[in-house]
């Protein structure tokens, strides 16, 4: 059987890859473009593939043989699964492994902006500064304030109890469905997006980019949100539309943005690299070395799991295996 891993991954998943198959490795240090992938993929069984990688209809039907498809992320938007599912084959995600690493991340961007981290490094860095002063590089409070979750799932929780257990603060959140558990935890309140948007002080985005959900945040919700107010996006680009949310931190119709994503990723909207109350990562959510070597084992034990006619355990169409 053969094997094609899109982009080097840790070697825990590789390993156990080649212990069984033939598997063809994207030697670059970059993404394969598509026709690359296109090309790749015509004699292939399995493919692991990046959230970075457009997974389309034409690519699916460019491979015959294609049985599984794992992706190296919890995000799956990047595939058609539709069609994946017409063709009967499998696709796999790594949920869970990485909600503790994203939702710190979370944090630490959270922490960053409002506390005004990186511009006061760079001040010290550049030599400005000169002593204590009283008015220096004021930021905002988060302990004890209120913070809004939109997407209340595995991420969203985590993000939200370190908030509210660590940090005291009331948590109100919106998802599809309500979260009983996180209500009797630490008493987080399901609320409508738009009181969500008004009464929160933070808002961290942590639902996944669907139809439904991209551009959920342009201008109008922005003109919502409190002018003392945050947002973190650590889900997807797309959920918010960057030029407003340039535009909106330029005019300071809120404090500030911590972003680890952006709309069209690895580019940023024009403005956004010039703004000091934006904190920008380079999408390292789930970025720690224990994480990505367990990530590379689930993607790994799913696709031998497709192979040897097993049920993959992060199916996320089960509908193909009946
Ligand atoms: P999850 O457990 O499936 O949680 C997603 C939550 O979003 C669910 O609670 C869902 O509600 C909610 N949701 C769906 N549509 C919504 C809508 N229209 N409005 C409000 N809430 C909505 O997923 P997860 O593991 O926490 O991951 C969340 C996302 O984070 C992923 O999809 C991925 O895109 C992103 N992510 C990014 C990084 C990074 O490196 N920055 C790392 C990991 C994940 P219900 O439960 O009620 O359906």
């Amino acid at each position: 059987m053969k094997v094609l891993v899109t982009r080097k991954i840790p070697e825990k998943g590789l390993k156990l890859l080649q212990e069984k198959y033939t598997v063809e490795i994207n030697p670059h240090d970059r993404s394969m473009t598509r026709e690359e992938i296109m090309e790749a993929v015509k004699d292939k069984d399995a493919l692991l593939t990046m959230l970075s990688d457009p997974i389309t209809s034409d690519v699916i039907a460019a491979a015959p043989n294609l049985k599984v498809i794992t992706n190296y992320a919890v995000g799956y938007n990047n595939i058609d699964v539709k069609a994946a599912s017409g063709r009967g084959i499998m696709v796999c995600n790594t949920p869970g492994v990485l909600t503790e690493a994203t939702a710190d991340l979370a944090w630490a961007l959270l922490m960053a902006v409002s506390r005004r981290i990186v511009e006061s490094d760079k001040y010290v860095r550049e030599d400005k500064f000169v002593g204590w002063a009283p008015m220096l590089h004021l930021g905002g409070d988060f302990y004890g304030q209120t913070l809004g979750i939109i997407g209340m799932g595995r991420i969203g929780t985590s993000v939200a109890r370190r908030g509210a257990l660590g940090f005291k603060m009331k948590v109100l959140y919106t998802a599809n469905s309500p979260k009983t558990d996180a209500e009797k935890e630490f008493g987080a309140k399901k609320v409508s997006l738009e009181e969500l948007l008004k009464e929160s002080d933070y808002v961290s985005i942590n639902c996944p980019l669907t139809p439904d959900t991209r551009y959920m945040i342009g201008p109008k919700e922005l003109r919502m949100m409190k002018p003392t107010a945050y947002l973190i996006n650590t889900a997807r680009g797309p959920v918010v539309q960057e030029s407003a949310l340039v535009d909106a931190l330029k005019k300071r119709v809120i404090a500030g943005a911590g972003l680890d994503v952006f709309e069209d990723e690895p580019a940023l909207a024009p403005g956004l690299a010039e703004l000091d109350n934006a904190v920008v990562t380079a999408h390292i959510g789930s970025a720690t070395t224990r994480t990505r070597d367990r990530m590379s084992e689930m993607n790994a034990e799913d696709i031998i799991s497709a192979l040897e006619g097993r049920r993959p355990v992060n199916l996320v169409n089960p509908e193909v295996v009946r």
